[in-house]
C-alpha cells in the first residue's frame, strides 16, 4: 500500500556536472498519482496511488522527507523531486501544492523534475519563477530507433521531444534526458549501437545531463515480449560499453543508472568490480582501464 502523507524515501549521492564539477544532489522519492501513459518497460506504477494525489500531501511529504537532510553537511545544492510520474500533472502534482512546493525547495541552488515531454508547458515556466534555484526538467527520450520508438506505447515522438526541448532552452530551464539500454523492439545486437544514438541525438537537442538506464525485467510486460522475442534483458557488459561510448563526450555529463544494477546478466567473480568502476565513472567523468577477468575473459 502507498501512503500519500508519506514520500517513499530519499537518497543522497554526488553527480558529475555538465561541467565537470561534482555535486551534491538529494533525492525525494514523492508518492502520488499514477502516470497516464503506460510505457511497456515501466514499472513505476508500483509505487503509486490508485487516484489523484490528495491535495496537501506533497507538501507534507517533501515537509517530513527534508528532516533527512538536517544531517547533510553540505546541504545537497540540487534537490531532485521524483513522483514517479509527471510533476506538471496536475492530477499528480495539484495545483495549489506547487507554491508551497517551491517555497520547501528554496535553500536548493537547483531543482530537478520529472516530466513527460507532452506535458512540458507553463506549468514549467510557472514553477521555474516560484523555485529560487534552476530549474531542470527530466525527460525519458528512451531511443530514437524508429520501430521501437512507436511500440513502447509512450505517445511520443522527435517533434514532440524536439518541441519540449526547445520550449525548455528559450525559457532558460536546464533539460536532463533518460535513454535506454535494451529497448524492447531494438534489435539486441543494435542496442548499444541505438544507445548511443540515442545518447548524442539528446546532447544535439541541448541535454546537460543525459542518463543510460538499463532496462529491467519484473513488470510482466516485459516477460511477455521476451517470449515474443521482442526483448532481450541488456547484460552488464552491454552497459560499460555504453558508458565506455559515451563518457568522452563534451557536452553533455553521460552516466549510466546503476539503481538494482547487480540484476544484469554478469560473471558473478567481476560483478562488483564491474560495477564499483561504473561508480567511479559516473562521477569522475574519466575512463578507467576495462576489468579484467580470468572467470569470463
Ligand atoms: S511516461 Fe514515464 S512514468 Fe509514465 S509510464 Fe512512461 S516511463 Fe513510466
Ligand atoms: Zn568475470
Amino acid at each position: 500500500m502507498v501512503d500519500p502523507w508519506k514520500a517513499h524515501g530519499t537518497v543522497f549521492e554526488e553527480e558529475r556536472a555538465p561541467n565537470g564539477a561534482v555535486e551534491r544532489v538529494g533525492t525525494v522519492f514523492l508518492a502520488g498519482a499514477e502516470c497516464p501513459f503506460t510505457c511497456s518497460f515501466c514499472d513505476l506504477w508500483r509505487w503509486t496511488l490508485e487516484g489523484p494525489t490528495p491535495p496537501g500531501a506533497l507538501p507534507i511529504q517533501l515537509g517530513r522527507a527534508l528532516e533527512a537532510f538536517r544531517g547533510e553537511d553540505p546541504l545537497p545544492e540540487r534537490l531532485k523531486l521524483y513522483n514517479a510520474s509527471n510533476f506538471f500533472d496536475r492530477r499528480a502534482v495539484p495545483a495549489e501544492d506547487v507554491p508551497r512546493i517551491a517555497e520547501l525547495a528554496q535553500p536548493f541552488r537547483a531543482v530537478t523534475v520529472e516530466s513527460h515531454a507532452s506535458m512540458v508547458g507553463p506549468e514549467a515556466v510557472e514553477f521555474a519563477a516560484l523555485v529560487s534555484g534552476t530549474l531542470e526538467v527530466a525527460i525519458g527520450l528512451e531511443t530514437i530507433h524508429p520501430g521501437a520508438m512507436s511500440h513502447l506505447n509512450k505517445r511520443l515522438d522527435l517533434a514532440r521531444f524536439d518541441r519540449a526541448a526547445a520550449f525548455l532552452a528559450e525559457q532558460h530551464i536546464d533539460l536532463r534526458v533518460f535513454v535506454l539500454l535494451g529497448a524492447p523492439y531494438v534489435p539486441p545486437a543494435e542496442s548499444l549501437e541505438w544507445t548511443v544514438r540515442t545518447v548524442e541525438y539528446a546532447a544535439s537537442r541541448g541535454a546537460g545531463r543525459i542518463a543510460v538506464i538499463p532496462v529491467r525485467g519484473g513488470n510482466g510486460e516485459l516477460e511477455r515480449l521476451q517470449g515474443l522475442d521482442a526483448f532481450a534483458p541488456p547484460t552488464l557488459a552491454q552497459l560499460e560499453q555504453a558508458l565506455d561510448h559515451c563518457l568522452p563526450m563534451r557536452t553533455a555529463a553521460v552516466t549510466v543508472d546503476l539503481w538494482d544494477v547487480a540484476r544484469l546478466p554478469s560473471c558473478d567473480a567481476c560483478r562488483s568490480g564491474r560495477i564499483a568502476r561504473l561508480a567511479r565513472m559516473n562521477v569522475t567523468g574519466r575512463t578507467e582501464p576495462p576489468i579484467s577477468c580470468t572467470a569470463c575473459a
